[in-house]
C-alpha cells in the first residue's frame, strides 16, 4: 500500500520536473538570439523570473499586459 502510494506521488513528481525541463529546453534554444532575454516591444531585458514561469516570452510584463488590454 504505502509503496504504491509512493510511486504516484514520486511519479506526480517527475511529471512536473519533466515539465519544467522542456520549457528550460525551449528556453535554451533561444539563447542563440542575440535579442534574447529582451523585450520585443520596448527592448528593454526581461526578468529572469519570468522566463522561468513563461520561458517562451519574449515581451516584459508590461509590454504583455498592454497587449493583451
Ligand atoms: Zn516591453
Amino acid at each position: 500500500m504505502d509503496a504504491i502510494q509512493s510511486k504516484s506521488i514520486n511519479e506526480a513528481a517527475l511529471d512536473n520536473s519533466k515539465h519544467a525541463l522542456s520549457k528550460m529546453e525551449r528556453a535554451l534554444t533561444m539563447i542563440d538570439d542575440p535579442d534574447f532575454g529582451l523585450c520585443r516591444e520596448c527592448e528593454e531585458p526581461i526578468p529572469f523570473a519570468r522566463f522561468m514561469i513563461m520561458p517562451e516570452s519574449d515581451l516584459c510584463v508590461k509590454c504583455a499586459e498592454a497587449i493583451h488590454r
